[in-house]
């Protein structure tokens, strides 16, 4: 990662990046521009090292930044009306941990509505297009932070992945991405979607820039009961000799085979530096799918009770009374996805189906963790693909909401365990489309995935 000293001005990679937004405007990674208040940061910064004060250790780096992440530059629009013109009263811990080393927000990226969605297609503000073939969805949610990387615009990017908001865009966009073990990060600050699996993470072009950011982003926040102690250390752990168990249940029926070709060449890769590589089968991991889009509409419905048209964002000019309130700024705040979601949270909750729908999804999680341990107890890692198929095209899938939650299949049972997952680029498609392989461990194992991901790409 470029840092600002003496030799490189912090101003100038601002600039630099700026430019480069300018340039790929077209692909609509973001939704608005920190430009102003990102240079005045890098004049400061520059000041300091001029002066010999010691800056943080990521001085002048210019990232972007998940529109869903509350901080008072700018608006956060989490991609939805609703919050169009919502200037965040607080900032989000991780944004706080980066800026206090030194890194400048140059945006804010874009992302499907309220991080509900596999394409970014769910945006308020338009779709954001994929960095190898602009005709394709750039993945989601957060698709804007996955191409503003793999464009070259930043070296590092924030996104949220609840079920493989950060995997998919860095599978369909040829980066790396990491959803870290759930309570890695705070979630202070970040719009609350599935609180249960929601994980805060980042993309960049390597594993190296990825522990570093996650570096900085861990640790324990008294403002989310959730985090853990930090656990993360700056250097990468050696990781050798470990056993790694390739997932056939995902390999199969239903999986496009260049994708399977790219992970099989992945897994080969993985032999070639020296790692042991065998077939796994997780038969549980198949329900996954079932599990998450019962157990998650069920919180987002919960969480989005909060937009009322009274405390958040929008209201409704069209509201006559208490009622029409609520139901005019919901009607027109939230997009689609949104709604439909809440319609199946508050069912799955309700009183008379709560039983046979929440309950029994949540028994089911936990024989899905219980079928990871026994997993992990034959192998250190899991290896298959991030999504069944590489980025679709525009249109592809938006009427036909079941056909875009298969995009999930095969990365919401990590959610759902809390487990790290990180998505490396393994190959292209004959079509020239990147495919992502997906490492999985046990909890708190993140830093050996990302080790394990850096020694295979040296020993190719
Ligand atoms: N695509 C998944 C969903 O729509 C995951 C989204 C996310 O991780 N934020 O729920």
């Amino acid at each position: 990662m470029k840092i600002a000293d003496q030799k490189t001005k912090a101003v100038d990679l601002v600039r630099e990046a700026l430019e480069k937004a300018k340039q790929y405007e077209d692909y609509h990674c973001f939704i608005s521009m920190n430009e102003a208040r990102a240079i005045e940061k890098a004049r400061e910064i520059d000041e300091r090292i001029a002066k010999g004060e010691k800056v943080g250790r990521l001085a002048g780096v210019p990232y972007a930044l998940k529109d869903n992440y509350l901080s008072p530059e700018g608006v956060t629009t989490a991609a939805a009306k609703m919050l169009d013109n919502f200037p965040a009263p607080i900032t989000a811990t991780a944004v706080k941990r980066l800026e206090d080393e030194g890194a400048i927000m140059i945006g804010r990226t874009n992302l499907d509505a309220y991080a509900q969605g596999s394409s970014t297609e769910n945006s308020f503000f338009g779709p954001t297009k994929n960095a190898a073939d602009p005709t394709r969805v750039a993945g989601g949610s957060s698709g804007g932070s996955a191409v503003a990387v793999a464009l070259g615009i930043v070296e590092f990017a924030l996104g949220s992945d609840t079920g493989g908001s950060i995997r998919q865009p860095a599978s369909f966009n040829g980066i790396y991405g990491i959803k870290p073990t759930y309570g890695t990060v705070s979630r202070y600050g970040v719009v609350a979607m599935a609180s249960s699996t929601d994980t805060m993470g980042c993309f960049a072009q390597n594993a190296d820039d990825i522990n570093l950011v996650m570096d900085v982003m861990a640790g324990k926040d008294d403002k989310d009961s959730t985090t853990l102690e930090k656990f993360w250390k700056d250097q990468l752990p050696a990781a050798k000799e470990k056993k790694i168990g390739l997932i056939t249940d995902f390999m199969g029926d239903g999986v496009d085979p260049e994708v399977v070709r790219c992970v099989n060449e992945y897994a080969e890769k993985m032999k070639k530096a020296g790692y042991t590589v065998e077939e796994i089968s997780i038969p549980m991991l198949k329900y996954g799918l079932a599990i998450y889009y019962i157990v998650q509409p069920a919180e987002v419905a919960s969480n989005l009770s909060r937009y009322d048209g009274v405390r958040y964002g929008l209201r409704s000019a069209k509201a006559h009374d208490l009622d029409s309130l609520y139901q005019e700024t919901r009607n027109e705040g939230f997009m689609p996805e949104n709604q439909r979601r809440i319609l199946i949270g508050n069912f799955v909750l309700s009183s008379g189906y709560f039983d046979a729908y929440y309950l029994k999804a949540q028994k089911a999680r936990t024989l899905l963790i219980r079928a990871y341990k026994e997993a992990f107890e034959k192998v250190d890692v899991l290896l298959c693909p991030v999504a069944p198929a590489p980025a679709f095209k525009f249109g592809e899938k938006t009427d036909d909401p079941l056909a875009m939650y298969m995009e999930d299949v095969m990365s919401v049972p990590q959610s759902l365990a809390g487990i790290p997952s990180i998505s490396v680029p393994a190959g292209k498609t004959k079509d020239n489309l990147p495919v992502g392989a997906q490492l999985c461990a046990w909890r708190g194992n993140d830093q050996m995935l990302l080790s394990i991901a850096k020694h295979v790409e040296e020993k190719d």
